[in-house]
């Protein structure tokens, strides 16, 4: 087995196929955009191809379900956890519910330099970190091995993830009998960005600043929560000084200039009603043009029950929230990513080409 796809849009990155190898031949190597693709030693290679047969962009079906969402609309309880949430706190309610029968969080956090990777959490303290919507591609490392290690043991598992990453999960389950312990909850996703471009674009807020960065945050809702305010407000902070920065630069890069998204985001597979997963989760936009009575400014979410899975998961989160099911039209109305994928700009290549040729400050320079 030479590669593993034939061009890069076939290739989500989502580890399946590294995970599922019983020979480890295969590693995840970045490419020159900073993203991870499978990289086969052929020296350990067997030819099984288990790799190819469980990818969740080529399987017959991406491992969707075949019924039609029922669609909710959702506010935690708690003012606290929709300050400290992305939109209406659904995931803080989805997590705690596996959290209180001693299940386990699989989610997207930081490391001590702010790489975004999924990380496993057994408290509510470890599982407060996955708050907040992180814009970079998460390294998902062994992350679907410790998950089927935990089901092994009998754990209950909840995992959290793009849809890609949800779908990778299911392929390399594949239908596994103690998959039942398993819940999958993926966010309805613009399109992914670069871990490479997110790693310059630190360094340059450092270089700029005069020392390292203490705490980021991509989301706030210091402005109100709202799709207008969503794609501003990165907030963060260097060294031991208390004062809150504010820089929209990654965010003009991500939704203006458009070109720093993985190249398979464009023929995404998963931007359909029909999910792989039990529950979807993401903002409810367009909340107050539908029903003004529920818009807030500490945020709303939407959760889409999937399957019969996901509507026990939903049960057993709704002491934490309120909610109201919805017509499926507002949702899919509001939000492109539930009916195409992201459009490349033309220009997507000039941008990697001034990049490679110019530099990282030279292609935000160029923004104006
Ligand atoms: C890359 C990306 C694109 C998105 N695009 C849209 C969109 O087009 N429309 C929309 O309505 N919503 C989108 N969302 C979802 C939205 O931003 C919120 O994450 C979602 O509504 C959950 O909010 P919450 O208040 O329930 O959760 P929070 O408490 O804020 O928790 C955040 C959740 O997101 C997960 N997460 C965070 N960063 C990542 C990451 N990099 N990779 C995988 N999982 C991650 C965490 O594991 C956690 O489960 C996107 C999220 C991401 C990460």
């Amino acid at each position: 087995m030479k590669s593993l796809y034939l061009k890069k849009e076939d290739c989500c990155g989502c580890s399946a196929c590294y995970s599922v190898c019983a020979n480890q031949a295969i590693s995840m190597k970045a490419d020159e955009e900073g993203f991870l693709y499978p990289e086969v030693d052929q020296s350990r290679c067997v030819d099984c191809s288990r790799c190819t047969e469980i990818c969740p962009v080529t399987y017959d079906g991406n491992y969707k379900e075949n019924d039609t969402p029922r669609f909710y609309v959702a506010r935690h309880k708690s003012p606290e956890v929709l300050w400290q949430s992305t939109s209406g706190g659904a995931f803080t309610a989805i997590s705690d519910a596996i959290l209180r029968q001693n299940g386990v969080i699989y989610g997207a956090d930081y490391d001590a330099g702010f790489h975004v990777l999924h990380q496993r959490a057994e408290t509510s303290e470890q599982r407060d970190r996955m708050r907040i919507s992180k814009y970079v591609q998460s390294d998902m490392g062994n992350t679907y091995a410790q998950i089927k290690a935990d089901l092994k043991a009998g754990r209950m598992v909840l995992f959290t993830g793009t849809p890609c990453q949800a779908a990778g999960l299911r392929g390399f389950m594949n239908n596994s009998s103690f998959a039942d312990r398993l819940y999958i909850c993926d966010l309805i996703c613009h399109s992914i960005p670069s871990p490479l471009i997110w790693e310059k674009y630190k360094q340059l807020l450092e270089r700029e600043n005069g020392g390292k960065l203490a705490t980021v945050q991509f989301r706030s809702k210091k402005d109100g929560w709202s799709r207008a305010n969503s794609n501003k407000g990165f907030l963060f902070t260097i060294d031991k000084s208390s004062e809150i920065q504010e820089d929209d630069r990654f965010y003009q890069l991500y939704f203006k200039v458009g070109s720093i998204t993985r190249p398979c985001c464009s023929q995404c597979r998963f931007t359909d009603i029909h999910r792989a997963s039990d529950l979807t989760i993401a903002d409810y936009w367009g909340i107050e043009k539908y029903s003004p009575e529920w818009f807030d400014p500490l945020g709303v979410s939407v959760i889409l029950v999937n399957s019969p899975k996901g509507a026990a998961l939903f049960d057993q989160c709704r002491q934490d929230l309120v909610t109201e099911e919805r017509p499926q039209e507002e949702s899919f109305n509001e939000q492109q990513r539930l009916r195409e994928p992201s459009q490349f700009p033309e220009t997507r290549s000039d941008f990697w080409e001034d990049y490679r040729r110019f530099g990282f400050e030279y292609v935000i320079g160029k923004m104006g």
